[in-house]
């Protein structure tokens, strides 16, 4: 039982949480690392949504509203993180969520599936097909999902297969605590911000935007840019906090 007033409270309880998941064959134990690595980046920014963070979720959200068939693919992680947020994002904006997974087992696909469901989302089904130039399983996935999807929003995403959804000319939206990943640098735009904090922000944006501050964010959309200012944001944060 971690101590509500534990200084570090929160960061502790997700841990148990991605622990228990990954005893229960949600998380696979690769996922405990990359967490890992987040977090230390997550510490760098202060644990709290920076300004660049916020931006880029307001321009997620604009990218969603102009998308026809979009998509959220969904792994272990950000289910045992997120599910309730991946459903509230669904409703928010009508996308499909996809569970799409690079150590695939029927019984992972199962147990992710119903933890999504059990949090309200409706989740695509069907028999995948290998669309994707991969070699990995994350090649799978389903003809009317992320196979005919305009923008696919990849959380957590690996460098490998976000290069792949771009070279297949896909708007890639991805949410990445590390601004220096290859998948952060590749996305068509990279929210550098928590899973948990991120995907709200999304969905709170996409219901406030006006048609005009839609196309307005998309056309000066500058993933290098804001690469660049999240990375600032951690210089920023590191020099002074000893101050
Ligand atoms: P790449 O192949 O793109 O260089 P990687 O090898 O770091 O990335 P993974 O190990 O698959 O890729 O990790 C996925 C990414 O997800 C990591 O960059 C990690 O910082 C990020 N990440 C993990 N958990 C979270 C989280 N809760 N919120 C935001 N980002 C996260």
């Amino acid at each position: 039982m971690i101590p509500p007033d534990h200084p570090r409270y929160r960061s502790l309880v997700v841990r148990e949480r991605l622990a228990q998941c990954a005893r229960e064959g949600v998380v696979a134990l690769e996922g405990l690392t990359a967490h890992g690595r987040a977090e230390a980046f997550d510490y760098l920014i202060g644990e709290q949504s920076t300004p660049t963070g916020r931006q880029a979720a307001r321009i997620a959200a604009a990218l969603l509203r102009q998308a026809r068939r979009p998509v959220l693919s969904v792994n272990g992680n950000t289910a045992a993180l997120a599910a309730a947020e991946c459903a509230e994002l669904q409703e928010a904006t009508g996308c499909g969520i996809e569970v799409n997974l690079f150590h695939r087992t029927d019984e992972r696909m199962r147990k992710i599936t119903r933890l999504l469901e059990d949090a309200g989302a409706t989740v695509l089904q069907g028999t995948p097909e290998r669309l994707i130039p991969l070699e990995h399983d994350r090649a799978l996935c389903l003809p009317h999902g992320i196979g005919r999807a305009d923008l696919v929003l990849v959380p957590l995403e690996d460098g490998d297969r976000c290069e792949a959804l771009r070279a297949m000319g896909r708007v890639v939206v991805t949410i990445d605590l590390n601004p220096l990943s290859r998948t952060a640098r590749t996305a068509t735009l990279t929210v550098v911000d928590e899973l948990t904090r991120a995907l709200p922000l999304i969905t709170a944006a996409y219901g406030e935007l006006a048609p005009d501050e839609v196309e307005r964010l998309v056309r000066e959309l500058d993933n290098h840019y804001l690469l660049q200012a999240a990375i600032a944001e951690i210089v920023r944060g590191v020099t002074s906090a000893l101050d």
